[in-house]
């Protein structure tokens, strides 16, 4: 516990794939670089099917995240697993504190803290979680063999999970609120699907069950009838948030609390860099997280130098 003495050069903050090539830029660069996660791989874990990552025609996420992985793997770039709470400046060193309570300081910070999946209120739905509700297809989608499933959401994540699903499930009901705004490459995917009816125009204002979820209570939005249809499962797939709370008071963040970046991911703090998902960066795709965070490590090596501590090394 409390504050470890090594003042590392940078601070990488995530380990999905901003935050991965970061620490192998940096390494490159000779720096001595601290990553702090809670897992490995991020949000690409959750993709069942990468078919956009150039050099790979077809690769699972996670698959795709063990070869980012092995290539961290090669260089001397510590680990700590577990939850940055706050990133703060404190004399010329930034210090990120832990869940746990310790301390870690850096010269700079990047911040590759990604996304997360927004939560829905409707009534039950904390209550049946992991007995029926799911935040995510590709972990849960197995334990639906052979029943009937809904699927919240019209964007690239819910007709992901829609298209996990229509192999597995009896029946998936494609529920949202207005049409699809998903990529026309997902939606050809489950185009002829015999087993997805699609409701849209309709919201969830109830999911009912016991010990386990038995039913879904949805809002006709143009009559306000409701509607039950029995489901085993419930997959929320309504968006995602920028994780950017730890730096909330320290940068500036835009209307999303997406973290405002420059082309060579500065943020309006200088010494903190931030990369891929969490930034206002468009395009949330796993080619652009790695290529930002490439980016931030150089940006972050620059700044180093700036500073004077480092003699130019070069590629
Ligand atoms: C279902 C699904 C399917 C997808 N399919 C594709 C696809 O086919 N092709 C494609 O290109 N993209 C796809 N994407 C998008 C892609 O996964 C993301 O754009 C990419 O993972 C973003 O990378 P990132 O490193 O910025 O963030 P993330 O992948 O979100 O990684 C963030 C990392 O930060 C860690 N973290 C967060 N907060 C903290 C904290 N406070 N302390 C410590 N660690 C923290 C997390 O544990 C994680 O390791 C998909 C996304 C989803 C959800």
């Amino acid at each position: 516990m409390g504050e470890n003495p090594t003042l590392y050069d940078v601070i990488i903050v995530g380990g999905g794939p901003a935050g991965l090539t970061a620490a192998v830029y940096a390494a490159r660069k000779m720096l001595d670089v601290l990553l702090i996660t809670q897992n490995i791989g991020g949000q690409a874990l959750y993709s069942l099917d990468v078919e956009n990552y150039m050099g790979y025609q077809f690769i699972s996420g996670q698959d795709l995240m063990d070869r980012f992985e092995k290539q961290v793997e090669k260089y001397n770039i510590k680990k700590a697993f577990t939850e940055v709470k706050s990133v703060e400046k404190e004399s010329e060193a930034f210090t990120a504190r832990t869940e746990k309570g310790e301390e870690y300081r850096g010269k700079t910070v990047i911040i590759a803290t990604g996304k997360r999946s927004r939560t829905l209120n409707a009534k039950g739905v904390d209550r049946l979680i992991g007995r029926g509700v799911s935040y995510c297809a590709t972990c849960d989608a197995p334990l639906f063999m052979d029943m009937d499933v809904a699927v919240l959401g019209g964007g690239n994540s819910a007709i992901t999970a829609a298209y996990e699903l229509m192999s597995i499930a009896r029946k998936v009901y494609l529920v949202n609120r207005s049409p699809w705004k998903a990529d026309e490459v997902y939606l050809e995917k489950i185009r002829d699907a015999p087993n997805i009816e699609r409701l849209f125009g309709y919201e969830l204002i109830e999911v009912t069950g016991d010990d386990a979820l038995n039913a879904a209570v949805l809002r006709n939005l143009s009559d306000g009838s409701s509607v039950t249809i029995p489901v085993a499962g419930i997959f929320i797939e309504i968006g995602l948030i920028p994780n950017s709370d730890i730096v909330k008071d320290v940068v500036l963040l835009n209307k999303n609390n997406e973290i405002v970046v420059g082309c060579d991911c500065s943020t309006s703090l200088p010494g903190i860099f931030a990369a891929g998902d969490v930034t206002t960066v468009p395009e949330k795709q796993i080619i652009v997280a790695a290529g930002e965070g490439a980016k931030a490590a150089i940006g972050a090596y620059k700044y180093l130098l700036k500073e004077g501590e480092h003699a130019i090394i070069g590629y």
